[in-house]
């Protein structure tokens, strides 16, 4: 339920709804109800449009205070020997929030989408990258390699705000770049309608992407190949690409580790990773990683600066203690390591969590699906509609400001946590 009476246009919204956060939306609030004018992709459509419903906190089937949820909520944390923080679909405040909240409950904290996020960050960690930003590929890339992803189902405005944008430093490198894509089922249409160099499609499984990397880099660094192919990608190809890529004056390798869903991807990323460095001996190359919806980027950040570490940190034993295979939210779910959940989504991502028999806190967006009846639900306002707030972007290199364009009778996940928080001192 909102309590607008005016109606407003506003200009230049930033949008959360993928970690692109477009800055450009136009939306009318007419009395309280949001429309989007001009530049929204159909996610952002769906979820600034979508009307959340006034609802009330919840223990178990009844409503109740928000007072009397965040005591019960409180309550469950205060009696568990180890209770998972997760989900973690907030801005910088909530997360700052949540993790203050991990540190007083002893309890373990990590994203609902850090197992893609560590397909990355292991190899961050471990080996070193060579990245850039959007605005670096907007201004500069003359070959961009999509392997993986199209960059467009996932993320509807990639090619419109950084491949072909209607302004960029160096008009030339727009016209002349050169798209390839490397992968399986991706949508290679975006490229080929926008009218410049047509695209190279290097159809492959994504298991098998590593291995096309790998070999560009065999080939780059003068090694001889005995393999006549990689499923359907001939030798003479590779070689090809390999020729495309050195003469490159300023080439970008896109993945998403989301969409590198296969037992070992990091291998992947890493064999990409590897294939960048060495490039850089020779030419100025780059990797680009798409990634952190629903506040992934964010929360990694957050608890990075706060305990050290990017994520699936435990605080039970009275300091941060790192572990990305024990402390994995899912993997404690699946194992039925914990004994309380509080899980918070107040973007936009469903809540499914097999049969949970522990006493489960949920703030969520009150539009939000959830699989099970949580012992307590708070609603919460979303980050970016409802209330002001700070997110972090795919290439984590900038932080934008989100705004406040309705009214909403739920508090922010910071303000809830904050209260659950409160009930310790
Ligand atoms: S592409 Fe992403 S950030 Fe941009 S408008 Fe669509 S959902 Fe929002």
């Amino acid at each position: 339920m909102t309590i607008d009476t005016e109606s407003r246009r506003h200009l230049n919204v930033p949008c959360p709804f993928c970690n692109l956060l477009c800055d450009d939306l136009v939306i009318e609030n007419r009395k309280g109800k949001l429309k989007v004018s001009q530049h929204g992709c159909h996610l952002a459509k769906k979820q600034f449009e979508q009307e959340q419903p006034g609802v009330t906190p919840r223990i178990g089937k009844k409503d109740c205070t928000l007072e009397d949820a965040t005591r019960a909520a409180a309550k469950i944390l205060k009696r568990s020997k180890q209770a998972l923080i997760g989900g973690l679909g907030t801005d910088v405040n909530g997360a700052r929030a949540a993790l203050q909240l991990t540190e007083k409950a002893s309890a373990i904290i990590d994203h609902m989408h850090s197992d893609a996020a560590f397909r990355n960050l292991d190899v961050m960690q471990n080996h070193g990258w060579v990245m850039t930003t959007m605005a670096e590929i907007k201004n500069r890339a003359d070959l961009i390699i999509f392997a993986g992803t199209d960059a467009n189902t996932n993320y509807p405005r990639f090619f419109e705000r950084v491949i072909y944008p209607n302004d960029s430093l160096v008009n030339a490198n727009k016209k002349n770049r050169q798209i390839v894509y490397i992968g399986e089922n991706l949508n290679i249409a975006p490229a080929k309608k926008a009218g410049g160099k047509q695209p190279i499609n290097l159809e492959c499984r994504q298991d098998k992407i590593g291995e096309v990397t790998s070999t560009i880099h065999a080939i780059a660094a003068g090694q001889e190949i005995v393999k006549h192919a990689i499923g359907s990608i001939t030798l003479a190809q590779l070689k090809e690409l390999t020729e495309l890529i050195q003469q490159a004056k300023y080439g970008v390798i896109v993945w998403a580790p989301g969409e590198l869903n296969f037992p070992y991807a990091e291998l992947t990323v890493q064999s990409i990773s590897e294939l960048v460095k060495y490039l850089n001996r020779t030419t100025r190359f780059s990797g680009f990683t798409l990634g952190g919806n629903e506040g992934g980027m964010t929360a990694n950040q957050v608890t990075a600066w706060q305990s050290g570490y990017p994520s699936r940190v435990s605080f039970a034993k009275g300091y941060p203690e790192y572990d990305p295979y024990r402390f994995s939210a899912w993997q404690l779910l699946r194992n039925k390591e914990i004994d309380a959940l509080l899980w918070i989504s107040s973007f936009s991502a469903p809540i499914e969590i097999a049969r949970p028999r522990i006493p489960t806190i949920v703030l969520a967006a009150p539009s939000i699906r959830i699989n099970f009846t949580p012992d307590i639900f708070i609603p919460v306002s979303t980050p970016g509609i409802n209330h002001v707030g700070q997110i972090i972007r795919t290439d984590s290199v900038v932080s934008l400001k989100l705004r406040k364009i309705q009214e909403s009778q739920h508090p922010s996940v910071s303000e809830v946590l904050n209260q659950i928080t409160n009930q310790y001192r």
